[in-house]
């Protein structure tokens, strides 16, 4: 396929300020261990953004962990805009991680909110989607994820969300230590393709990459890179030691 992979990595709310700065370093400094055909993102706590993106280079780029709806300056005390990310030299955006949604609220349509205001500012969005326990027990996950899809995406032309990604996370994965397993993953992510090519075309579809999100660490993560349609992986608790992140990294060549 043409998809390149990208492995993100998502910090949380994890780090002091001379651990994340060390970090961003140590993988810097190790980028010959990045393959040529692998992009690299981490999204750091947002408080270090600016000063990240100055010091990461071109095999690792930075990303931001949220972005707010709103896409002009104004008197909405506590949020960064998408422009002001661009400004700072960020690259990417998760956008609706599934902590978002159960600590903030945030719905489908928020989410297609600031998937457009990263679309006018030229940040590109990682859009995250996945179904919860209950909703994988019941057998209504594909049913769940490609309706969470077509809510965010529904508004947009297929040249506007040219540099989208799409980040499948299984609630019940993330940080669980329980991950999908490879057919889990591969199903959904058939899936979510699928949609993206019924909304738009199937080019569009076929060309957008879809990250694995859950639990995806050195252990497993060649097997769930490895299949068609899983282009890489969003990676939290495994990204936050150089060591780890730099093994998923090469899982993904
Ligand atoms: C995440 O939060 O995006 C994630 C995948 O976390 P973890 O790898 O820790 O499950």
């Amino acid at each position: 396929t043409m998809r390149k992979p990208l492995v993100a990595g998502n910090w949380k709310m994890n780090k002091n300020h001379v651990d994340a700065k060390n970090l961003l370093q140590a993988l810097v400094d190790r980028s010959n261990e990045i393959p040529s055909g692998v992009d690299v993102m981490v999204a750091p706590p947002s408080l270090y953004l600016s000063e990240m993106a100055g010091s990461a280079n071109d095999s690792v780029l930075v990303g931001s962990q949220d972005v707010s709806s709103q896409q002009n300056d104004g008197a909405f005390t506590g949020e960064f805009s998408a422009a002001m990310l661009a400004s700072a030299g960020v690259k990417y955006a998760i956008i609706g991680h599934s902590e978002r949604r159960q600590y903030h609220g945030e719905t489908d349509d928020l989410i297609r909110e600031k998937i457009a205001a990263c679309v006018v500012a030229g940040i590109s969005p990682v859009y995250c989607c996945g179904e919860v326990l209950e909703e994988r027990v019941s057998g209504d996950h594909v049913e769940v994820v490609s309706g969470q899809v077509t809510t965010a995406l529904t508004g947009f032309t297929a040249d506007e969300l040219s540099d989208l990604v799409v980040a499948y996370e299984p609630v019940w994965a993330i940080g669980t230590g329980k991950t999908a397993t490879a057919a889990q993953a591969q199903e959904m992510h058939a899936e979510i393709r699928n949609v993206l090519g019924e909304l738009f075309n199937a080019d569009f579809g076929n060309s957008i990459r879809i990250l694995y999100g859950g639990s995806a660490k050195p252990a497993n993560a060649k097997e769930l890179f490895s299949q068609p349609d899983v282009d890489g992986g969003l990676i939290g608790g495994a990204s936050l030691r150089a060591d780890d992140f730099l093994a998923v990294v090469a899982a993904a060549r």
